[in-house]
């Protein structure tokens, strides 16, 4: 056996522990389990024809030779991406560190408080610069943020407004071109209509429900959108404005100008550009908006205790969850990212992001003063970090690349050039040699920054920001270090226990997989930087993208989506323009199964879809009696079927290959949710069983970390009569000859997270893909058996067995007072984090294993769930003191001098043995949800603050 192979390192189960876990299941071997499970008509006949696995010092050899091949220029090419210096300390503590990037999306709020608080700075840092009065953490880019503000604008019309049908929305041409692209994308759907222009010759009719204005202007010049603002208001037109962040250190907030919501990036905020993402964005609006406000919201409350506590807020009114009345469908963000920008204002703090902003201005002023001895003029009246110039742009271009220097080059004679952090008095000098050289004259050496200040005076920001404590005591490095770790410390993240969430396919995320997110020639390219400069990228990209069309059997893949539902919504887009083409564009009835996730129905309302659900029928399955007579009911609108497989009920359907006939035969086109592709590589395919496209969640199949809720990478593998409208940008032409607008901002999406699943797949080849999936099924089936007796599994397939995860019945134990929550919440005082809890069954767990937990660990986790089984026996409904109802135990409860609950602190708190070896302490005890959602608080307000209220 090669011992260097890197599936004996992502696979869990050890050869010697198989034969145990086959008795236990019944089994002889892995083939008689798969053959059991999945259904024979569907497996593939041929292994997937990949190429044979690289060991991990073969692929790190491999991705830094690749990596050569991407040739790192200095980057002045802004929209919206500047480079940008990640603190070393951030890197080390948070960006390269499994116990933050291995959490999951802080819904168990008790044993996530480190990464709530890390959020909540976020939040504080983006509401205080934008002058708003509430946040999200966070969305997906600006492109995608500026769209959903439009889609809360649209919601939100005045009764009037509505009966009018007023459904324009102005754009002002300073817009960054990707942004609009978007919205192009996201605004014909839902029916509103854009009108692009000049913002000083808007004529404010009332045919206009909002505006969206850039600030400052996509070339950097500040335009005073002060008497814009007043005139919109006076018609009931509400003011969307797309903000550079780190401009809002030195300009008069959108907030103080009147804006309702406020859009952006943090990537500035210490995040590499990484040729596209990911990055956090910001969306920042008013209190009256909250219920309307997509994805999470990070909020203040209290614990049994009356402790202040933070978690998601309004969680249950959370936009995915209203489904088919849903306009976001927001679910994976970018909480990573918003951690590490949040950390690098609490690093800086007000002084720190003050000298930096400074400095970048100081940078275009003195470059655009240097110019102008030149003789080249500088064309912005006001500007913050980039300057506008007149000059042969075919000339600068070959001065400047010979320079390895990268400018944006807006039309044949104007350059447009952006300043950031990283910009020093060379670089300042070298830009200037590339114009004298351009123009045939010297240029005087610059030796140091101006002081003059490009800002209009009344648009100089006077109110001050980051005052809370949090953001000024942290500057030292080792302040900051101790800071991290206590936060962290309060997270469970895979680097503690396993993680056994269903449908989210927590696996391992390999160090070799994460290792080349570090390395600069990967991290620091600009994704708009010319293509020939990108080619290591180009390379692995499309050599991902064919792997991925192997994967799934299909022949094209766009990888610009950057979560599961914006692969959706591509799906579903890309579903339409088909239709179009041939003359079918009025198809817009979506049929989604009941147990569909929420996403689903969010999404096909969004592209302008009508959702009709079909039926479960009681084991579980796809109701086919129904979905044929819906389908026929429907058949001349029919555009798709929507279908996860297998089913979030943990069964491989048989009946998969006639509904997606059925589908077909009536017009329709089969979109297959790919979240539990899990349970599909390397036995069977979307492409196999007939389905037209599919999205993959590269962060749970394909080893992208979580990271707390984000980044993700929602891929759209497409059949062939959909390649040719994969969607483009319109900055970098990508995607199909017929290409839809964009999807995402950046071409690629976050093409650097990319390199994660790509070394997954390149390392692990045909077969240690196959037998991943063998494991995950095998690892599911054994902890089904372990719990037979204990807890029932809802539903199984033919041959009584589970597929890569398995939903556990709870809702018996409300006999004896105990609800699922209780279940998950006692798993904290066992160091485990819950299964998915009450999805996509009310009352129920959805436990989801993976390949990557060894025989150990499914043991321990068994062990904890079939003593709490016990547990439950013990309680009673008339009695709420018992262990599962006071959980979880924290230390300061356990170590009081004032122990009165009926139970021993060692049942507590150390109920197994393994507990006295490895104890994990939740933060806080039992969250109060409603406490919470009654006073949204959300930012580092502290809590007297609110307490009043
Ligand atoms: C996770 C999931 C989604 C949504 O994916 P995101 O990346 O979170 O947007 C959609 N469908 C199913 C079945 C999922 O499990």
């Amino acid at each position: 056996m090669k011992t260097d192979a890197f599936a004996l390192r992502h696979i869990g189960p050890r050869e010697n522990d198989l034969q145990h876990m086959f008795k236990t299941i019944g089994v002889d071997s892995i083939d008689q389990l798969i053959y059991e499970t999945l259904p024979d008509d569907i497996r593939l006949k041929a292994p997937l024809n990949l190429e044979p696995a690289l060991t991990e010092y073969e692929y790190l050899n491999h991705i830094a030779q690749l990596g050569n091949k991407n040739k790192i220029y200095k980057s002045y090419i802004g929209l919206g991406y500047h480079p940008a210096i990640v603190p070393a300390p951030i890197q080390r503590n948070i960006f390269e560190n499994p116990g933050w990037y291995t959490a999951y999306t802080p819904y168990q709020a008790e044993i996530a408080q480190g990464r709530l608080e890390a959020l909540l700075n976020y939040q504080t840092t983006v509401i205080e610069l934008t002058g708003m009065e509430i946040a999200n953490a966070s969305l997906l880019d600006e492109g995608t943020s500026a769209a959903e503000a439009m889609a809360l604008l649209f919601d939100v019309r005045t009764r009037d407004q509505k009966k009018n049908k007023v459904a324009k929305f102005f754009v002002s041409e300073e817009i960054l071109p990707q942004t609009l692209s978007v919205l192009q994308t996201r605004s014909t759907p839902i029916g509103v209509e854009l009108v692009i222009g000049n913002h000083e010759e808007f004529d404010f009719s009332d045919e206009f429900f909002g505006a969206i204005l850039q600030y400052p202007g996509k070339f950097g010049q500040v335009h005073d959108y002060a008497s814009f603002i007043t005139n919109a208001k006076a018609k009931d037109i509400k003011i969307a404005v797309a903000a550079d962040i780190l401009s809002l250190v030195k300009l008069t907030s959108p907030g103080e100008l009147g804006a309702d919501v406020v859009v952006g990036t943090t990537q500035r905020f210490g995040i590499p550009m990484g040729y596209g993402g990911p990055h956090a964005a910001f969306f920042a609006t008013k209190e009256e908006y909250k219920r309307s406000m997509p994805g999470r919201i990070i909020g203040v409350t209290i614990d049994v205790n009356g402790n202040r506590a933070l978690r998601m807020a309004l969680q249950t009114r959370e936009q995915h969850i209203k489904r088919e009345k849903a306009t976001s469908n927001i679910c994976t963000a970018q909480v990573l990212l918003a951690v590490m920008a949040g950390m690098y204002a609490v690093y800086h703090g007000p002084k720190g992001l003050q000298y930096i902003a400074d400095k970048v201005h100081a940078s275009a002023v003195t470059t655009a003063d240097a110019l102008n001895k030149l003789g080249v003029y500088q064309t912005n009246t006001s500007f913050f970090d980039t300057i506008l110039v007149k000059a042969d742009a075919a000339k600068v271009k070959a001065a400047a690349e010979a320079k390895e220097i990268n400018f944006y080059y807006v039309d044949a004679d104007t350059v447009s050039i952006s300043f950031n952090e990283t910009t020093s008095i060379k670089d300042i000098n070298d830009i200037l040699a590339v114009f004298a050289e351009a123009t045939g004259k010297s240029a005087e050496k610059v030796t140091s920054l101006t002081e003059t200040v490009a800002l209009p005076e009344n648009l100089v920001r006077t109110s001050d920001f980051l005052k809370h404590d949090v953001f000024n005591k942290h500057h030292s490095e080792t302040a900051l270090m101790r800071y991290i770790k206590k936060l962290e410390r309060l997270d469970l993240a895979l680097n503690h226990s396993m993680i056994s969430l269903g449908s989210c396919t927590m696996k391992l995320n390999a160090a070799a997989e994460m290792l080349p997110l570090s390395y600069p020639n990967w991290n620091s390219i600009h994704p708009f930087a010319p293509i020939e400069q990108a080619e290591g990228y180009q390379i692995m990209l499309k050599k991902l993208e064919e792997q991925l069309n192997v994967i799934t059997g299909f022949a094209g893949t766009t990888l610009q989506p950057n979560s599961g539902a914006q692969g959706e919504y591509a799906g579903l887009m890309v579903i339409r323009a088909y239709q179009k083409s041939i003359g079918q564009e009025h198809r817009n009835i979506a049929l989604i199964p009941a147990s569909a996730h929420g996403t689903n129905p969010a999404t096909a309302h969004m592209a302008g879809m009508e959702v009709v659900v079909t039926k479960t029928s009681e084991n579980g399955n796809i109701d086919v009696e129904d979905l044929r007579a819906k389908a026929i009911l429907h058949k001349d609108n029919l555009a798709c079927l929507m279908v996860t497989y297998p089913s979030t009920h943990g069964v491989y359907e048989a009946s998969i290959i006639e509904v997606i006939k059925i589908i077909h035969e009536n017009g329709g086109q089969v979109y297959m949710d790919g979240a539990n592709m899990n349970a599909q590589v390397g036995l069977t395919n979307p492409g196999h069983i007939g389905a037209d496209v599919c999205h993959l969640n590269l962060h749970k199949t394909f080893a992208i970390p979580h990271g707390g809720g984000g980044p993700g990478v929602g891929p759209i593998c497409v059949a062939k009569h959909l390649v040719p409208f994969l969607p483009t940008n319109p900055v970098i032409t990508t995607g199909g000859d017929s290409a839809i607008t964009a999807i995402s901002a950046a071409p690629w999406g976050s093409a650097l997270v990319c390199l994660i699943s790509y070394g997954y797949i390149t390392m692990l080849g045909e077969e240690g893909l196959t037998s991943s999936t063998h494991h995950a099924i095998l690892n599911a089936n054994y902890i089904k058996e372990r719990l037979a007796g204990h807890y029932d599994t809802l539903y199984t397939g033919e041959m009584n067995r589970a597929a890569h995860e398995m939903i556990l019945e709870c809702r018996p134990f409300k006999a004896n007072g105990i609800e699922v929550t209780d279940i998950a919440k006692r798993l904290m005082d066992y160091g485990f984090h819950a299964p998915t809890v009450s999805f996509p069954v009310a009352g129920t767990l959805m436990i989801e294993p993976t390949e990557s937990e060894n025989l150990e660990e499914l043991d321990r986790f068994c062990d904890a769930m079939i003593s709490i089984r016990k547990e439950i026996d013990e309680a009673s409904a008339d009695d709420k003191n018992n262990v599962l109802k006071n959980s979880p135990h924290t230390l300061a409860m356990l170590t009081t001098d004032n122990w009165v609950l009926p139970y021993t602190r060692e049942k507590a708190a150390f109920p197994l043995d393994y507990l006295h070896e490895n104890k994990f302490w939740p933060g806080v005890r039992r969250v109060d949800d409603a406490y919470g959602d009654r006073n949204l608080i959300c930012s580092c307000a502290p809590i007297e603050a609110y307490m009043e209220n």
